[in-house]
């Protein structure tokens, strides 16, 4: 052989077409660990691993027997110790004097492999983190709708505590600080000159004496009946509230003084008679509307003087508060 092919930088050897090795040179030797009277005019199954064999047989001869090359095969040569050593190999069929030989050059792969190695490491790694990626967004996901729940139920929670704080335990009416609030809404810079309102301040008369009669427990069911008649008699803007002891107020949007004397005096007659009432109990009622100027204590304050000139006069009645 040649002295530059034989000591090229690469792995050279030629087959017949039955297989034998008729040349190789001494890179491939070298590289394989054979001597060349070890494999010169051997099988070239000695050269290849079992998985190799096959492919040899079914692939590389056909085809070479077919195109006359055979370009960029990738497999495997076993070495005298028994490793597998991966070539990439190049073959052409050609004719010297008379004799076709296959001429075959292989350069081996070894940086290939560890490149291709490292590649399907990213890659899987790139998988393994996609995965953690998509875990994680998974997680986040539940984490928000368990956080969106809690919202909702903290909301809820918030709607009833604030609902309790406006409301009376015993009556279940607004109470005096809703009320107020109420009432300052009505006073504010925007709504004050434009709306009608009248409030009603209802006493109980003599309650001391109801309770010390009958008990504090029917005073307590006496409270109640009056605040459901309130409530049911009121309309939806209408607010119905316990003022404090026996004390109620209205407030009556949209409502002037002849409207609003006209229900105080509905109210006064549906307490004397109401089926419940076989306690003799009557209501004293002040009544005021607003006018230019008022704030939220002057119409409170005239309702207040009304109530009281209702208590001074007999009991039993409405007072309208004039304004001075
Ligand atoms: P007047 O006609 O002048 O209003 O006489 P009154 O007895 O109703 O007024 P007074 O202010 O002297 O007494 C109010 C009574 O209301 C005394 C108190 O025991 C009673 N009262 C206040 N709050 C409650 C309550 O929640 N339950 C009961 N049962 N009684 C109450
Ligand atoms: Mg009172
Ligand atoms: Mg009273």
């Amino acid at each position: 052989m040649d002295r530059q092919l034989d000591s090229a930088p690469f792995g050279y050897f030629t087959l017949d077409d039955a297989g034998m090795m008729m040349e190789v040179n001494q890179t491939l030797l070298r590289l394989l660990g054979y001597q060349l009277h070890e494999v010169q005019g051997k099988h070239i199954n000695l050269l290849l691993p079992n998985a190799s064999r096959s492919f040899y047989q079914l692939y590389f001869f056909p085809m070479i027997r077919l195109q006359n090359k055979v370009e960029e095969m990738y497999f495997s040569f076993k070495s005298k110790d028994g490793q597998e050593i991966s070539v990439l190999l190049n073959a052409l069929r050609n004719e010297r004097d008379g004799k076709v030989f296959n001429d075959c050059a292989c350069l081996r792969m070894k940086n290939r492999i560890e490149y291709e190695e490292v590649i399907l490491a990213a890659k899987k790694d790139t998988e393994t983190r996609n995965l953690l990626k998509a875990k994680q967004i998974a997680e986040l996901e539940s984490l928000r709708i368990e956080l969106e729940s809690k919202q909702k139920k903290l909301l809820a929670v918030n709607e009833s505590l604030l609902e309790m704080a406006n409301t009376d335990g015993l009556t279940g009416l607004r109470n005096r600080h809703y009320l107020q609030e109420c009432l300052s809404s009505y006073f504010m810079p925007d709504t004050e000159q434009f709306l009608t309102l009248s409030f009603l301040l209802i006493d109980i008369d003599y309650f001391k004496k109801v309770n010390d009669t009958y008990g504090h427990l029917t005073g307590d069911s006496i409270l109640r009946k009056l605040g459901n008649l309130l409530r049911d008699g009121t309309r939806k803007d209408d607010v119905a509230a316990r003022y404090g002891g026996e004390e109620f107020a209205l407030v009556l949007p949209a409502t002037g003084k002849v409207e609003a004397l006209e229900i105080a005096e509905r109210i006064r007659c549906q307490v004397e008679n109401a089926d419940w009432n076989t306690y003799g109990v009557t209501i004293s009622i002040g009544v005021a509307t607003k006018v230019p100027g008022d704030t939220e204590n002057s119409l409170q304050s005239r309702a207040d003087w009304a109530l009281y000139n209702s208590k001074d006069n007999g009991r039993n009645r409405i007072t309208f508060g004039m304004e001075e």
